[in-house]
C-alpha cells in the first residue's frame, strides 16, 4: 500500500487552502475532493455569488472562487483524486484512508469534510426551481443581496441560529417572519426575547412551510397551519432555511472525539483532534462562524499543525 507524509480529505476552502500550504511545505499531500459525498468544491459550488471573500472587490461566483482554489493547489503539485473517503483505520499508525477504489497509509490526516446545510424538500425550494433564486440556507452569506431589499423575508426555525438569522435579516428585509412549527421556540431563553422584542420580527407559530412560490425570483410562500392543516399564502422575496447543518463526519466511525452536536472536537486555539496527527479544518469542527474565509484560515492552521507535528516525529521528509 502506498504510504503518504499527508492526506487530506475535503475539496471546500478549508481542504485547498491546507493543500496549498502543506504542498508549499514539500508534504506531498494526496486530496480525497469526494464524489458522492458532494461537488468538488463544497458549499461555495451552491451558491452564485460571493461577496465577502477577501481580494474580490467585485464579487465572484463560488465555483468560479472553488475552481481557482482547486487550481492553486494543482499548482503546487496537490495529487487530488476523486473519490469519497469511505472509511479510515486510525487504531494503527500510519494510518489507513480507504477511498471509493484507492486505499492509502498516511502520517498525517487533515479532515476538511465541511457540513451540509439542512434543507427542507418543499415544493418551490429545489435546485432546479427557486433554490439561489430567493431560497437560501445562509441569512449572514446571502441577506445583504440586492434580491432581498425591502422585502418581506421567512426565516424556517425555532432555535438560537433562526433568531440570529431573522434578528441579521432586519437590516436588509422589510419584515423578518419567524415561521416556526411548535408554539414555543427551542432558542436559548435571552434569544427568545431578542426575537419575541424585536420590532421588526414577527413569529408565526404552529406552521410549516408548505410552498414556495415565484417566477425567476421567490415572490410568495405558502404556509400550513400543523393543527387546522389550513393554509395561508403571504407574499415575500425571500426564504431562509435555519434548520441546522450536519458535519460530514459518518466515514470516521466514531474514532475520532465529537462534540455533542457532532462537530469534530478540536483542541482550542488549535486544529489537533482526539487522535494525535490527525487535524480538522472548516466548517465540519466549526458550528460558530461557518464562513469560507473562516474555513480558509482553519485549513492553513490544520497545515501548520501538521507539518510542525510532522517534523517533531520525523515523520515530514
Ligand atoms: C448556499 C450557501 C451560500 C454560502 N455563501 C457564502 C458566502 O457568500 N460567503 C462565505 O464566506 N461563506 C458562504 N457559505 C458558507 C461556506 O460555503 C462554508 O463555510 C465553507 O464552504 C466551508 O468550507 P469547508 O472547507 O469547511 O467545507 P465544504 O465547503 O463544506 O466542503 C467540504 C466538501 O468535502 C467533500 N467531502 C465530504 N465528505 C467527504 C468524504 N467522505 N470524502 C471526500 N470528500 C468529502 C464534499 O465535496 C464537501 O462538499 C455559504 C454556504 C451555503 C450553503
Amino acid at each position: 500500500m502506498e504510504r503518504r507524509k499527508l492526506v487530506i480529505i475535503g475539496s471546500g476552502p478549508a481542504a485547498f487552502t491546507a493543500a496549498i500550504y502543506c504542498a508549499r511545505a514539500n508534504l506531498e499531500p494526496l486530496l480525497f475532493e469526494g464524489f458522492y459525498s458532494g461537488p468538488s468544491g463544497g458549499q461555495l459550488m451552491t451558491t452564485t455569488e460571493v461577496e465577502n471573500y477577501p481580494g474580490f472587490p467585485e464579487g465572484i461566483s463560488g465555483p468560479e472562487l472553488m475552481e481557482r482554489m482547486r487550481k492553486q493547489a494543482e499548482r503546487f503539485e496537490t495529487k487530488i483524486l476523486t473519490e469519497d473517503v469511505v472509511s479510515v483505520d486510525l487504531s494503527v499508525h500510519p494510518y489507513v484512508v480507504k477511498g471509493g477504489t484507492t486505499q492509502v497509509q498516511a502520517n498525517a490526516i487533515i479532515i476538511a469534510t465541511g457540513a451540509t446545510a439542512k434543507r427542507l424538500d418543499i415544493p418551490g425550494t429545489r435546485d432546479n426551481e427557486l433554490w439561489q433564486k430567493g431560497v437560501s440556507a445562509c441569512a449572514v452569506c446571502d441577506g445583504p443581496a440586492p434580491v432581498f431589499r425591502n422585502k418581506d423575508l421567512f426565516v424556517i426555525g425555532g432555535g438560537d441560529s433562526a433568531v440570529e438569522e431573522s434578528i441579521f435579516l432586519t437590516k436588509y428585509g422589510k419584515k423578518v417572519y419567524l415561521v416556526h412549527r411548535r408554539d414555543s421556540l427551542r432558542a436559548s431563553k435571552i434569544m427568545a426575547e431578542r426575537a419575541l422584542n424585536h420590532p421588526k420580527v414577527e413569529i408565526i407559530w404552529n406552521h410549516t412551510l408548505a410552498q414556495v412560490e415565484g417566477d425567476s425570483v421567490v415572490n410568495a410562500v405558502v404556509l400550513k397551519d400543523v393543527h387546522s392543516g389550513q393554509q395561508k399564502k403571504l407574499e415575500g422575496g425571500g426564504v431562509f432555511f435555519a434548520i441546522g447543518f450536519t458535519p460530514n463526519t459518518g466515514f470516521l466511525g466514531g474514532q475520532i472525539e465529537l462534540e455533542d452536536n457532532g462537530y469534530i472536537k478540536v483542541q482550542p486555539g488549535s486544529t489537533r483532534t482526539s487522535k494525535e496527527g490527525v487535524f480538522a479544518a472548516g466548517d465540519v469542527q466549526d458550528h460558530v462562524y461557518r464562513q469560507a474565509v473562516s474555513a480558509a484560515g482553519s485549513g492553513c492552521m490544520a497545515a501548520l499543525d501538521a507539518e510542525r507535528w510532522l517534523s517533531e516525529k520525523g515523520l515530514g521528509s
